[in-house]
């Protein structure tokens, strides 16, 4: 063993130290047994090895035993404390002229020897007992000693490691680190370098180390070996690459994030810069999710994130960027477009992607969403804005009735703005009186009279004037507002229908009252309805709810229990916007709803067309089918009317007759609607 070895090995680093004094000695122990001895200048202090094992005083008049009398006047006795111990160290100073000066010159030899050996004694604590993992090398980068640290990190014994060298348990791909740092060490003179290196672990983990290595050189200068230092920086990397991960991805989906899309954003900006051409943003947000969320937890509505995230993985191009904007809003970045056309096909194919059911414990799951696109020549605004007009499209896209995309144009800009505003200020409204409930006339077709009203929700704002449900009402669905809407609007018309008299021959009129989603899945519905009527004696078969197909997005078992219990109650259900919806006809048969609402898109469509009246004439057809009365909504002209009674339909409600009007103003309609 080297030199480092012997610093190591606890026994020889004192014998090392008397090995160097320039004298015979003997040394023995607190019992005074002599453990070594060194005799007539011999070359190694075991030299008098029949002296070891006995007494000091028995061993010393043997020691010299050259006929003298007393050696004991040649000796100087020294006590040496090492390693928690005393020993006794006789050492030869010899007899004759300049003793005096002998003496002096071994005992200064011996306390610098023995200085030397506890600064010895002290690194080979600070090795041994390391809390770093350490070992040294030879020239041929051969272990000469390990600490126990270093066994411990890479679960191999000091037995296995000492003689070897690192190539075995070194990660096979770093094995050129370790050539490359000896040689540099070894030929270029490099006295000291960091780097870092994998190791295998005995278990086959895989360990990154950092790697302190130093050069240990002799008065010369040459390379006597080796000290490496190591820590363990495993867990450290594994921390710091997820959260660097995490910086740049959602930690739910693994897609990219926002910062991840706005730098993407950038860099087509600038692409678009030196080569004009379109790009296009989209942002997709799920229609309807939070009524996901609350009829599933988030347990569920998770796993359709996730899911959607990875089939919108599948069908993202190389070249372009997905990202989870929040919770279940996604943007999507498409570089290299030609055409606004382009941009509208990528939109639908990615609406696609979510329509597809999602299995979820105990249910079939189909969601949709809207787009907003935004296509980007890149010249004229920064990625902030593109973002910001995208999300006004995509709301433009709710409100018109989701599961469709809309194209942003730079008027929607303005609404965009103030909506962020809207939304604080409808908090407010409810309870500053500012909503109040407007009623639409419903008519009979059969005898031309009054039969129910349609419940409008109307927000009159202090400076806006009137704000049109359709700005507000999916502004509340984004929260619980909805909620508390919902249930003041149910409250609110079921007073108010309390008030209708029966008039001609039809009795009391009926009042219709939308339901927007959320509120149709809210567990307190029931309760709120039942305590609705009770309080203001409303017989249940004069209060009729309008559902969408959205509802049942959620939970087909569960919606379906909604209006058993509706039904159980006498509370007759409307299918609202019939015929604009993702699969009216499944849905349709499975709601079995008492009132089919046509939806106003057929009954006044922009374009009058032979196809438009066929899909008319067949609605009307099923909705009779399957026995529901058919209620025509947005009647706006007598032609259409005249339509309408020709193919039977039963109801009909529209501008035609009268817009929604105030409480006060029911009354006074209802007549003259009827004369
Ligand atoms: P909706 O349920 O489809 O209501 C019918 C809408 O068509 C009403 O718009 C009504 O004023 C309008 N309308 C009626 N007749 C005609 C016509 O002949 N031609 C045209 N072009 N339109 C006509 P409004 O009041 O602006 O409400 C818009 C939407 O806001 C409603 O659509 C409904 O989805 C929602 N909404 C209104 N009040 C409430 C409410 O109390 N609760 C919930 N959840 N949603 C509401
Ligand atoms: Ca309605
Ligand atoms: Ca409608």
């Amino acid at each position: 063993m080297g030199p480092v070895s012997d610093l190591v090995d606890h026994s020889s680093s004192w014998r090392r130290l008397l090995a160097v004094l320039p004298a015979d000695v003997l040394i023995a122990d607190e019992l005074d047994t002599v453990v070594h001895a060194r005799v007539e200048g011999g070359t190694s202090i075991d030299d008098g090895e029949d002296l070891i094992g006995r007494s000091l005083d028995d061993a010393l008049p043997e020691w010299r035993d050259d006929g003298t009398n007393d050696r004991r006047d040649d000796v100087l006795f020294l006590t040496l404390a090492l390693e928690g111990r005393t020993w006794t160290v006789a050492a030869f100073v010899g007899a004759g002229d300049g003793i005096r000066g002998r003496r002096e010159r071994i005992e200064m030899q011996f306390r610098a020897a023995q200085v030397l050996a506890e600064s010895e004694e002290r690194f080979r604590h600070s090795f041994a007992d390391n809390m770093a993992p350490m070992m040294f090398t030879d020239l041929e980068n051969r272990i000469t000693e390990v600490n126990t640290a270093f066994c411990r990190m890479i679960g191999r014994s000091r037995e296995e490691l000492l003689g070897s060298d690192s190539s075995e348990f070194t990660f096979p791909e770093d094995l050129g680190i370790s050539e490359s740092t000896h040689r540099r060490m070894t030929t270029d003179d490099v006295g000291q370098l960091r780097y870092v290196k994998r190791y295998l672990h005995k278990d086959g983990r895989v360990i990154v180390v950092e790697i302190s290595k130093s050069t240990a050189r002799d008065a010369e200068g040459n390379i006597l070996y080796f000290v490496i230092s190591e820590r363990d920086i495993t867990e450290e990397r594994a921390l710091s690459a997820q959260l660097a991960h995490q910086s740049l991805h959602d930690p739910l989906t693994g897609l990219a994030n926002r910062a991840v899309f706005e730098d993407r954003l950038t860099q087509a900006q600038a692409r678009l810069a030196r080569r004009p051409g379109l790009a296009a943003v989209l942002l997709l947000d799920l229609d309807d999710f939070k009524a996901v969320n609350d009829a599933h937890g988030h347990v569920v509505s998770d796993h359709v994130i996730v899911t959607i995230a990875h089939r919108l993985e599948e069908v993202t191009r190389s070249s372009d960027t997905l990202c989870r904007l929040s919770g279940d809003e996604f943007l999507y970045l498409a570089e290299g477009l030609t055409s606004e056309d382009e941009a509208e096909q990528l939109a639908l194919r990615l609406l696609e992607v979510f329509t597809q059911p999602i299995a979820v414990p105990g249910a079939q799951l189909e969601v949709h969403a809207s787009a907003g696109v935004v296509v980007w020549d890149g010249a004229t605004e920064g990625f902030q804005r593109v973002i910001q007009h995208a999300d006004s499209a995509m709301y433009e896209a709710k409100r018109r009735g989701k599961g469709h995309y809309f194209l942003y144009t730079p008027d929607l800009e303005q609404q965009s703005v103030s909506r962020f505003a809207l939304a604080q200020e409808l908090r407010h409204a409810l309870h500053a009186g500012e909503l109040s409930m407007y009623y639409q006339p419903i008519l009979d077709l059969a005898s031309g009279e009054v039969t129910g009203f349609e419940a409008l929700m109307r927000w009159r704002h202090p400076e806006r004037g009137f704000v049109p449900p359709n700005v507000f009402i999916p502004l509340a669905e984004q929260s619980e507002l909805i909620l508390e809407l919902g249930a003041f609007a149910l409250r609110e018309s079921v007073r108010e229908a309390s008030t209708w008299p029966a008039m001609g021959t039809l009795g009391a009129p009926f009042v219709t009252v939308n339901l927007s989603s959320r509120q149709f899945h809210d567990p307190e519905l029931i309760k709120l309805i039942a305590e609705s009527l009770a309080t203001h004696h409303l017989a249940p078969e004069r209060l009729v709810v309008e559902i969408t197909e959205s509802v049942t997005l959620l939970d087909v078992a569960e919606t379906l229990s909604v209006l058993e219990q509706l039904q159980r109650r006498n509370v007759a259900v409307a299918l609202d916007d019939f015929g604009t919806g993702y699969s009216s006809l499944s849905y349709l048969a499975l709601l079995r709803p008492a009132i089919l609402k046509i939806d106003r898109s057929f009954v006044s469509p922009p374009q009058k067309s032979d196809h438009n009246d066929t899909l008319l004439q067949m609605i009307v057809s099923l909705g009779q089918r399957l026995r529901m009365t058919v209620l025509a909504e947005g009647v706006e002209t007598a032609e259409q009317l005249a339509r309408l009674q020709a193919l039977g339909c039963d109801l009909a409600q529209g501008f035609l007759f009268s817009p929604a009007v105030a409480a006060p103003e029911v009354a006074r309609t209802r007549e003259q609607v009827l004369g």
